[in-house]
Protein backbone atom coordinates (compact mmCIF):
# COMPACT_ATOMS: atom_id res chain seq x y z
CA UNK A 1 0.00 0.00 0.00
CA UNK A 2 1.04 3.67 -0.84
CA UNK A 3 -0.17 6.10 1.94
CA UNK A 4 0.36 10.23 1.12
CA UNK A 5 0.00 11.49 3.80
CA UNK A 6 0.05 15.21 3.77
CA UNK A 7 -1.14 18.09 6.65
CA UNK A 8 -1.64 22.13 6.73
CA UNK A 9 -3.74 22.57 3.30
CA UNK A 10 -4.81 26.00 4.65
CA UNK A 11 -7.27 26.58 1.97
CA UNK A 12 -4.36 26.44 -0.60
CA UNK A 13 -6.40 24.62 -3.52
CA UNK A 14 -3.56 25.26 -6.26
CA UNK A 15 -1.30 23.26 -4.02
CA UNK A 16 -3.53 20.58 -3.21
CA UNK A 17 -4.35 19.57 -6.58
CA UNK A 18 -0.66 19.59 -7.74
CA UNK A 19 0.11 17.45 -4.59
CA UNK A 20 -2.98 15.59 -5.57
CA UNK A 21 -1.97 14.79 -9.00
CA UNK A 22 1.55 14.05 -8.08
CA UNK A 23 0.58 11.47 -5.72
CA UNK A 24 -1.21 9.11 -8.08
CA UNK A 25 1.58 9.83 -10.65
CA UNK A 26 3.16 8.05 -7.77
CA UNK A 27 0.73 5.23 -7.17
CA UNK A 28 -0.83 6.32 -4.04
CA UNK A 29 -3.61 4.08 -3.45
CA UNK A 30 -4.86 5.81 -0.35
CA UNK A 31 -4.74 9.39 1.57
CA UNK A 32 -4.77 10.47 5.22
CA UNK A 33 -4.81 14.03 6.02
CA UNK A 34 -3.60 15.76 9.19
CA UNK A 35 -5.71 18.66 9.24
CA UNK A 36 -5.51 22.29 9.24
CA UNK A 37 -7.87 21.85 5.80
CA UNK A 38 -8.85 26.09 6.48
CA UNK A 39 -6.84 29.34 7.31
CA UNK A 40 -4.73 31.55 6.08
CA UNK A 41 -5.82 31.15 2.15
CA UNK A 42 -8.73 31.80 -0.62
CA UNK A 43 -10.26 28.22 -0.70
CA UNK A 44 -11.19 26.86 2.30
CA UNK A 45 -14.82 25.56 0.71
CA UNK A 46 -13.72 24.07 -1.78
CA UNK A 47 -10.62 22.71 0.08
CA UNK A 48 -12.59 20.87 2.49
CA UNK A 49 -15.25 19.37 -0.76
CA UNK A 50 -11.68 18.15 -2.31
CA UNK A 51 -10.67 16.08 0.78
CA UNK A 52 -14.26 15.32 2.03
CA UNK A 53 -14.06 13.75 -1.51
CA UNK A 54 -11.11 11.49 -0.55
CA UNK A 55 -13.23 9.85 1.58
CA UNK A 56 -9.81 9.37 4.03
CA UNK A 57 -8.97 9.63 7.15
CA UNK A 58 -8.65 12.91 8.50
CA UNK A 59 -7.77 14.19 11.98
CA UNK A 60 -8.85 17.99 13.20
CA UNK A 61 -6.19 21.08 12.98
CA UNK A 62 -6.41 23.96 15.42
CA UNK A 63 -7.73 26.05 12.15
CA UNK A 64 -10.10 23.56 11.76
CA UNK A 65 -11.63 23.74 15.52
CA UNK A 66 -11.59 27.72 15.18
CA UNK A 67 -13.19 28.14 12.17
CA UNK A 68 -16.16 25.87 12.79
CA UNK A 69 -16.76 27.75 15.89
CA UNK A 70 -18.76 31.06 15.96
CA UNK A 71 -16.01 33.07 17.63
CA UNK A 72 -12.30 32.78 18.07
CA UNK A 73 -11.60 34.23 21.61
CA UNK A 74 -8.21 35.00 22.77
CA UNK A 75 -4.84 34.51 21.80
CA UNK A 76 -4.61 34.02 17.71
CA UNK A 77 -2.27 35.98 15.85
CA UNK A 78 -4.07 38.73 13.99
CA UNK A 79 -3.18 37.38 10.35
CA UNK A 80 -4.41 34.32 11.08
CA UNK A 81 -7.77 34.96 12.75
CA UNK A 82 -8.44 37.51 9.52
CA UNK A 83 -8.31 34.39 7.60
CA UNK A 84 -10.42 32.18 10.23
CA UNK A 85 -13.04 34.57 9.87
CA UNK A 86 -12.87 34.62 6.43
CA UNK A 87 -13.04 30.88 6.40
CA UNK A 88 -16.26 30.90 8.83
CA UNK A 89 -17.30 33.02 5.82
CA UNK A 90 -17.02 30.66 2.90
CA UNK A 91 -17.98 27.30 4.95
CA UNK A 92 -21.47 25.91 4.45
CA UNK A 93 -23.04 24.99 7.91
CA UNK A 94 -22.73 20.92 6.80
CA UNK A 95 -18.94 21.71 6.37
CA UNK A 96 -18.92 23.50 10.01
CA UNK A 97 -20.49 20.48 11.34
CA UNK A 98 -17.70 17.98 9.28
CA UNK A 99 -15.05 19.95 10.90
CA UNK A 100 -16.12 20.02 14.14
CA UNK A 101 -16.62 16.23 14.58
CA UNK A 102 -13.40 15.61 13.20
CA UNK A 103 -11.36 13.35 15.97
CA UNK A 104 -8.21 14.42 17.36
CA UNK A 105 -5.91 11.37 16.93
CA UNK A 106 -6.70 8.48 15.10
CA UNK A 107 -5.20 5.12 14.39
CA UNK A 108 -4.95 4.10 10.46
CA UNK A 109 -3.78 0.78 9.64
CA UNK A 110 -0.52 0.78 11.83
CA UNK A 111 0.32 3.70 12.14
CA UNK A 112 -1.03 6.68 14.53
CA UNK A 113 -2.19 10.49 13.17
CA UNK A 114 -2.32 13.63 15.18
CA UNK A 115 -1.74 17.16 14.07
CA UNK A 116 -0.48 18.85 16.80
CA UNK A 117 1.37 16.21 19.69
CA UNK A 118 0.10 12.84 21.14
CA UNK A 119 0.36 13.32 24.75
CA UNK A 120 -1.73 16.63 24.46
CA UNK A 121 -3.86 16.51 21.19
CA UNK A 122 -5.76 19.40 22.00
CA UNK A 123 -3.71 21.91 23.58
CA UNK A 124 -1.90 22.03 19.71
CA UNK A 125 1.66 22.40 21.38
CA UNK A 126 4.26 22.61 19.05
CA UNK A 127 6.88 19.98 18.29
CA UNK A 128 10.25 21.55 17.51
CA UNK A 129 13.18 19.21 18.80
CA UNK A 130 13.77 16.62 20.52
CA UNK A 131 12.78 17.25 23.97
CA UNK A 132 9.42 18.68 22.62
CA UNK A 133 9.43 15.41 21.05
CA UNK A 134 10.01 13.33 24.24
CA UNK A 135 6.01 14.16 25.34
CA UNK A 136 4.63 13.00 22.21
CA UNK A 137 6.49 9.79 22.00
CA UNK A 138 5.85 8.55 25.63
CA UNK A 139 2.08 8.11 23.98
CA UNK A 140 3.38 6.78 21.00
CA UNK A 141 1.86 3.07 20.89
CA UNK A 142 2.95 2.24 16.92
CA UNK A 143 6.17 2.43 15.30
CA UNK A 144 5.31 5.66 13.17
CA UNK A 145 3.01 8.36 13.59
CA UNK A 146 2.62 11.41 11.59
CA UNK A 147 1.83 14.82 12.42
CA UNK A 148 1.84 18.37 11.17
CA UNK A 149 1.08 21.99 12.44
CA UNK A 150 4.85 23.42 12.35
CA UNK A 151 4.32 23.24 8.70
CA UNK A 152 8.77 21.96 8.33
CA UNK A 153 9.22 18.55 7.59
CA UNK A 154 11.40 16.60 10.01
CA UNK A 155 12.07 13.17 11.30
CA UNK A 156 12.47 12.39 15.03
CA UNK A 157 13.68 8.93 15.93
CA UNK A 158 13.50 7.30 19.41
CA UNK A 159 16.14 4.25 19.89
CA UNK A 160 18.08 4.62 23.65
CA UNK A 161 18.00 8.44 22.26
CA UNK A 162 15.84 10.34 20.76
CA UNK A 163 17.32 12.16 17.61
CA UNK A 164 16.12 15.27 15.39
CA UNK A 165 16.69 14.74 11.61
CA UNK A 166 16.17 18.37 10.64
CA UNK A 167 16.15 17.51 6.50
CA UNK A 168 15.23 14.30 5.36
CA UNK A 169 13.89 13.21 1.72
CA UNK A 170 13.71 9.22 2.41
CA UNK A 171 13.53 7.46 5.76
CA UNK A 172 13.67 3.53 6.22
CA UNK A 173 11.82 2.21 8.58
CA UNK A 174 14.11 -0.20 11.22
CA UNK A 175 11.96 -2.61 13.68
CA UNK A 176 13.34 -1.47 17.60
CA UNK A 177 12.61 2.32 16.42
CA UNK A 178 9.94 4.96 16.82
CA UNK A 179 9.18 7.44 14.45
CA UNK A 180 7.67 10.84 14.54
CA UNK A 181 6.92 12.20 10.93
CA UNK A 182 6.60 16.05 10.32
CA UNK A 183 5.00 15.52 6.96
CA UNK A 184 5.40 19.52 6.46
CA UNK A 185 2.55 21.80 4.91
CA UNK A 186 0.81 21.77 1.56
CA UNK A 187 -0.52 25.30 1.58
CA UNK A 188 2.06 27.64 3.90
CA UNK A 189 5.72 26.04 4.31
CA UNK A 190 8.09 27.96 6.43
CA UNK A 191 11.24 25.95 6.06
CA UNK A 192 12.61 28.67 3.32
CA UNK A 193 11.08 26.22 0.75
CA UNK A 194 7.89 27.39 -1.25
CA UNK A 195 6.86 23.86 -2.57
CA UNK A 196 4.43 22.26 -1.23
CA UNK A 197 5.38 19.38 0.68
CA UNK A 198 3.78 15.83 1.70
CA UNK A 199 4.98 12.27 2.45
CA UNK A 200 4.45 8.98 0.81
CA UNK A 201 4.57 6.23 3.26
CA UNK A 202 5.16 2.33 1.42
CA UNK A 203 4.21 -0.79 3.84
CA UNK A 204 5.68 -2.98 1.92
CA UNK A 205 9.17 -0.69 1.33
CA UNK A 206 8.67 0.08 4.63
CA UNK A 207 9.72 3.53 3.63
CA UNK A 208 8.95 7.27 3.79
CA UNK A 209 9.70 9.54 1.11
CA UNK A 210 9.79 13.18 1.28
CA UNK A 211 7.87 14.85 -1.72
CA UNK A 212 8.26 18.67 -2.66
CA UNK A 213 5.47 19.79 -5.84
CA UNK A 214 5.42 22.98 -7.35
CA UNK A 215 2.29 24.54 -8.03
CA UNK A 216 0.89 27.78 -9.37
CA UNK A 217 1.88 29.74 -6.90
CA UNK A 218 1.02 33.32 -8.78
CA UNK A 219 -2.34 32.15 -9.02
CA UNK A 220 -2.77 31.58 -5.36
CA UNK A 221 -1.40 34.82 -4.70
CA UNK A 222 -3.83 36.34 -7.10
CA UNK A 223 -6.70 34.89 -5.04
CA UNK A 224 -5.84 35.66 -1.75
CA UNK A 225 -5.72 39.43 -2.87
CA UNK A 226 -9.12 38.80 -4.95
CA UNK A 227 -10.57 38.08 -1.50
CA UNK A 228 -9.36 41.04 0.46
CA UNK A 229 -7.29 38.91 2.72
CA UNK A 230 -3.85 40.54 3.93
CA UNK A 231 -1.44 40.89 1.09
CA UNK A 232 1.36 39.46 3.79
CA UNK A 233 -0.32 36.08 3.19
CA UNK A 234 0.27 36.46 -0.06
CA UNK A 235 3.84 37.46 0.09
CA UNK A 236 4.83 35.27 2.88
CA UNK A 237 4.43 31.45 0.00
CA UNK A 238 6.79 32.94 -2.15
CA UNK A 239 9.35 32.69 0.68
CA UNK A 240 8.27 29.43 2.03
CA UNK A 241 7.73 30.97 5.94
ZN1 LIG B 1 -1.23 24.91 10.23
Amino acid sequence: MRFAIFSDVHSNLHALEAVLADSRENNCSHYVCLGDIVGYNAFPAECVAKIRELDCPVVKGNHDELASMLSSGEGFNELAEEAIQYSRECLSEDDKNWLRNLRLQRQVRDFTIVHATLDTPHKWGYIFNALDAAGSFSYQHTTLCFIGHTHSPRVYVRDSTIQALPTFTEISIEPGKKYLINVGSVGQPRDGNWRAAYCIYDTQENVVKLRRVTYDLNSTQEAILAAGLPAKLAERLAYGK
